[in-house]
């Protein structure tokens, strides 16, 4: 069967790019598996979506608050009816396993409920005016044409937690799907419309970084940038953005530790370490990569962890046996046996996996073995750089006091975990981890849609998604003042 022909939805109408070009979307999991056809766009093609998205913007912006958030209850029904087909679409497409892409698909089902939500809220403050007869008041506007550039690893959750508070707020967007995924953002958008979003409002243009990305952001019409991905990337987008004047939210690295303290519940933090490391095969910014182990447990931890990363069973996501997909495109499997390379050259002690299965174990699929690295040092480059693959480090440490010290030594700061039976130790960690996200006796990974979603240092720029932090994001302070003094 010849492959489907996907095209940029623009206005409400499903047009070819204006390049003439296409490219394919190829399974991770198989090659010969070919997803769709998708078009290349340029920046021709974003104009017009920014245009189409600018002109619903007039009519949008209008609809009272409650009414767009009973599109966005309507698409969690829809979501909730179509789980297991878009589950595994998103599986044969980026790879990751069918209990982790339901996973992913309930979280964009939970934010259309949360969003929804807000749609009855939306809260402003009323304040008192110095003066006599005179009423003061804050309201929260929408922003305008927002931008969005999603990332592939959540390719349906990070999506909705973009589009989903935008819309609630009444802004219009154009959304450029990574490359490796768009059929889930297709998904996604035709729930919307589906459920009765107009034309214009949500708008897609598939295509790659430089030809469609680039002149999103550029783009005079798009009020706002929102974008999750590498810190490379978002560098750029950063530094474009500022030098527009125009707000952008970047969600980027993480080098993510635990903690494992003496005291800990051992089996629990081998499973929290487990799910953390190789759970979407290790391509979650929020992934565990490095564990610090108190010398105490350090022996026993490290061989139980490597005993749990080799029985791990690999594979197509799609058959429910299967605990680790594959990494999403050769690109990232070069990065992980990169660094692997350069773990050893720096002295690490590879312990298990370190390159891709046996050729042909898997067919034409891009797969990396688990892999888990011993007496790595905290300035070592594998402890330090992001991976984004199934790639873990394990860093001895003598006491807390050193852990946090390692723990917080790194660039970035977007999760952490810790892992101890002493309630000291864990508001310290609470306290003391510069992280945006802190777990106590749970792994790094798993964040919930209503609390902020964010991290510090340079895992972003300070902005939130998820929780009302995101309301902040897709919203614009207006200060209302009314004198009824009438003289
Ligand atoms: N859903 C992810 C988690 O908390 C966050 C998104 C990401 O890692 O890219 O595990």
């Amino acid at each position: 069967m010849p492959a489907t022909t996907y095209k940029n939805l623009i206005g409400g109408e499903w047009v070819t790019a204006r390049t003439g070009s296409t490219f394919q979307n190829l399974s991770p999991a198989n090659h010969d598996d070919v997803i769709g056809i998708f078009q290349a766009s340029g920046a021709k093609d974003v104009d017009a979506a920014v245009t189409a998205a600018a002109e619903a913007f007039k009519s949008w912006r209008l609809v009272p608050a409650p009414k767009r958030a009973e599109i966005l209850y309507r698409t969690g029904e829809l979501l909730t009816r179509r789980k297991e087909q878009y589950a595994r679409e998103m599986t044969r497409e980026m790879g990751k396993v069918l209990s982790e892409t339901r996973g992913d698909v309930q979280e964009a089902i939970d934010t259309a409920y949360y969003m929804a939500g807000e749609g009855r809220r939306l809260f402003g403050q009323t304040t008192p005016s110095e003066l006599q007869n005179k009423f003061a008041m804050s309201v929260r506007m929408p922003v305008g044409v927002i931008g969005m550039i999603a990332p592939w690893n959540f390719p349906m959750a990070i999506p909705s937690w973009k589009l989903f508070p935008a819309l609630v707020c009444g802004n219009t967007c154009v959304i450029k799907p990574a490359e490796d995924t768009p059929l889930s953002t297709f998904n996604l958008v035709q729930t919307l419309i589906d459920a009765g979003l107009p034309p214009g409002v949500v708008n897609i243009v598939t295509g790659f970084g430089p030809d469609a990305g680039a002149p999103l952001v550029e783009h005079p019409g798009v009020r706002a940038v929102s974008f999750t991905g590498s810190s490379e990337v978002g560098r750029i987008i950063g530094q474009t953005a500022a030098g527009l004047f125009k707000p952008c939210s970047l969600e980027m690295g993480g080098k993510n530790a635990m903690i494992v303290l003496d005291d800990a519940n051992l089996d629990l933090a081998l499973d929290g370490a487990v799910w953390g490391a190789f759970g979407t095969t290790g391509q979650r910014c929020t992934a565990t990569s490095r564990i610090i182990v108190q010398k105490g447990v350090v022996k026993e931890f490290t061989k139980r962890l490597v005993e749990r990363a080799k029985a791990l069973k690999i594979g197509d996501g799609l058959d429910e046996s299967i605990q680790m997909g594959p990494q999403v495109n050769e690109q990232q499997i070069e990065t992980s046996a990169r660094y692997c390379e350069i773990a050893r050259k720096e002295g690490a002690k590879l312990l298990t996996g370190g390159r891709r299965p046996a050729r042909g174990a898997f067919g034409r699929g891009t797969f990396f073995e688990p892999t888990v690295f011993g007496g790595v040092k905290p300035q070592m480059r594998i402890a330090q750089e992001e991976v984004f693959g199934p790639v873990v480090s394990v860093l001895e440490c003598r006491s807390f006091d050193e852990a946090l010290e390692i723990a917080n030594g790194i660039q970035y700061g977007l999760s952490t975990a810790l892992y101890s039976r002493d309630v000291n130790h864990a508001f310290k960690a609470m306290r003391d981890l510069e992280a945006g996200i802190t777990y106590i006796n749970a792994p790094t990974i798993g964040a919930e849609v209503h609390l902020p979603f964010g991290g510090v240092k340079q895992t972003g720029n300070g902005h939130r998604e998820g929780g009302t932090g995101a309301l902040d994001f897709y919203t614009t302070w207006k200060s209302v003042y009314v004198d009824y003094s009438d003289k």
